[in-house]
């Protein structure tokens, strides 16, 4: 692995397909770590959201990406907010971090992100919030295009049936109607257009670490990774 040296690992890029437990991972070992932590994920859906609401045309590419370009987006920490978030989004200044989960959402947030102009913009806006260093980012395309150079790259996945059964029970504790065959057909569907579509598709880089978590709770993933990067290379150090 890259810390060869006792140099603090820079940059920690996370992919994986929907719901399968990356942002819980990538979140904890933030913390753990004392990183910053920045899921893109919500980046597309921001853009998603603006374009439902100002009732752009999903279909619409270029109206779309203008959309992508002019969205003014900020990310901050959760902030002692009580409500169960793990950041806050606003667009525009309005905290809109919980429309961001709806069904609608999910829906149309696949073919947003399969457009080249809106990916380039959100991929230069995550590279300049990876250049702070000490950051773990997580999304579909970290390892592969924005951050390839990342010290370590973990790829996670899960069973399609584990993680139709693990949104579904978040979308339910958000109060929402959560039908699990409905989430599984919305799992597998959004798996098929984000890892066939011709800008950035999900795949594990060539040097990422891959990991299944349909067996195991995040806090042990968690351990392993941080194990993984503290222990001594060679057994010296
Ligand atoms: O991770 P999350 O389910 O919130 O991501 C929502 C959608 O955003 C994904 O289904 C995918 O289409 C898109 N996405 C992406 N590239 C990323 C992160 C998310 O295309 N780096």
């Amino acid at each position: 692995m890259a810390n060869e040296t006792t140099e603090p690992i820079a940059m920690i890029a996370i992919d994986g397909p929907a719901a399968s437990g990356k942002s819980t991972v990538g979140r904890l070992l933030a913390e753990r770590l004392h990183y910053l932590y920045l899921d893109t994920g919500c980046m597309y859906r921001a853009v998603t959201w603006a374009a439902l609401q100002q009732k752009v045309a999903i279909g619409d590419e270029t109206a779309v990406t203008q959309l992508a370009h002019d969205i003014q987006m900020e990310i901050f920490p959760a902030n002692g907010e009580e409500d169960g978030r793990h950041y806050t989004v606003h667009v525009a200044g309005q905290d809109i971090t919980w429309e961001l989960r709806t069904p609608t959402v999910d829906a149309n947030v696949s073919q947003v992100s399969s457009y080249l102009g809106v990916r380039q913009e959100m991929v230069k806006r995550q590279r300049a919030f990876g250049q702070r260093g000490a950051v773990v980012m997580v999304g579909r395309d970290i390892g592969t295009v924005v951050m390839p150079d990342a010290p370590l790259k973990l790829y996670i996945t899960a069973s399609a049936e584990e993680r139709a059964r693990r949104r579904t029970q978040d979308r339910s504790e958000q109060g929402h109607i959560a039908n699990y065959d409905d989430i599984l057909a919305d799992v597998l569907r959004r798996d098929q257009i984000d890892s066939s579509r011709t800008h950035s598709p999900l795949r594990p880089a060539a040097d990422a670490i891959r990991i299944d978590s349909t067996d195991q709770p995040p806090a042990a993933i968690v351990n392993a990774i941080l194990q993984m990067i503290q222990e001594p290379v060679n057994g010296n150090r």
